[in-house]
């Protein structure tokens, strides 16, 4: 039973994602009552922002149902949310004479309603609690850094880990070395790849041709370490047949010294040495993990040129774990409290709970 009271500290949050701006401030205006956090998207809604959405504990989209006119990228975002968080769509009724359903894509994922009632709005708040509560209950929260030799190297590796952190609400940090990497890829796009899930970005200055261990690198990776103070950090593994990716891990090995915990990914480059111990459920952010790499996209195509790559990978290490779409890791260190059955979950399936399905 609803008794009306906040289950955790902070306000659930739900986004209102609309085209229709009346219907958007009736919806609005009925929130404004409950006990959540409400942020309007009106914007031009192709310029949707992942990280936006990663925010949110449930969304409600406000629609005259002509969405489909502006292309397909709000229904497809729509569909993303709705894989993340619960998700409602509030539009006028059908006209069954007015050809196919615009909004037909959603069907399955959403709740579709044409009156904003006292009902509605208590689901809408209701579903958002619980949503919150799932995903802020299982353990702290942590400070992840990520380390990449090139840009481009820690999206591949553990781009939808990362945008799993930011939704459970812990603080992402990305540390680029080399200013240049792979296919020319620059660090200009890595900073547009880190706005996507809003991780704050180191890049050094370094070019990535200089890469190599020395107490040098040891040094700058440690000064990083030192203004982060990450709880969780991942890099290269050490079986790579990238030199640059080698000097890396070898260098942040010594440089997170005092780490809880410490996790290697995979690259493009990892030889067939690399041993996974870890399987992280991504599936529901596998389209942030797309979009972080499509910042890379040479070619202007609007995704990345290895997107069905990177999904079959995942797919492909799914076997050892369920799931449907996973990023591998070979954890490095992890200090955990296994032996205490009252400890919070561990860093990764505590994700696993946060990423788990929210619509049935
Ligand atoms: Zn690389």
């Amino acid at each position: 039973m609803d008794t009306g009271k906040v289950i955790t500290g902070e306000l659930p949050h739900v986004v209102i994602i609309y085209d229709d701006k009346p219907g958007a401030m009736a919806v609005l205006a009925k929130l404004a009552r409950q006990m959540v956090t409400v942020q309007l998207i009106g914007r031009p809604i192709t310029a949707l922002d992942f990280a936006d959405l990663l925010a949110a504990d449930a969304g409600v989209l406000v629609t005259h149902g002509t969405w489909a006119l502006q292309g397909q990228n709000v229904t497809a975002r729509a569909a993303e949310l709705a894989s993340i968080v619960p998700c409602f769509v509030v539009r006028p009724p059908l006209d069954p004479e007015a050809g196919p359903d615009p909004l037909a894509p959603l069907l399955g994922f959403v709740k579709f309603a044409s009156v904003v009632d006292d009902a509605f709005i208590q689901t809408v708040v209701t579903e958002a609690r619980q949503s919150r509560a799932a995903r802020r209950m299982p353990g702290p929260r942590e400070v992840v850094l990520a380390i990449g030799a090139h840009p481009e190297d820690v999206e591949v590796g553990v781009g939808g880990i990362l945008a799993a952190h930011v939704f459970a609400g812990d603080d992402v940090a990305i540390l680029t070395l080399g200013q240049d990497g792979h296919a020319g890829s620059t660090g200009q796009e890595a900073r547009a790849a880190a706005a996507v899930i809003r991780a704050r970005l180191f890049l050094d200055p370094v070019p990535a041709a200089r890469l190599a261990s020395t107490s040098d690198l040891v040094d700058r990776i440690a000064a990083v370490v030192d203004e982060v103070r990450p709880t969780v950090v991942y890099v290269h593994a050490a079986e790579d047949q990238d030199p640059h990716h080698r000097a890396v891990h070898d260098s942040t090995c010594i440089a997170v010294d005092g780490v809880r915990t410490v996790a290697a990914y995979q690259s493009r480059s990892s030889s067939v040495r690399f041993q996974p111990t870890e399987f992280v459920a991504i599936r529901a952010f596998m389209p942030v993990k797309l979009e972080m790499l499509a910042a890379y996209d040479a070619q202007g195509s609007g995704s990345h040129p290895d997107a069905k790559g990177v999904r079959i990978t995942a797919a492909y290490w799914s076997r050892f774990a369920g799931g449907g779409l996973v990023e591998p890791l070979e954890v490095l260190r992890a200090t955990s409290a296994a032996d205490d059955p009252d400890a919070a979950p561990g860093t990764w399936s505590r994700l696993s709970a946060a990423s788990a399905p929210a619509v049935a």
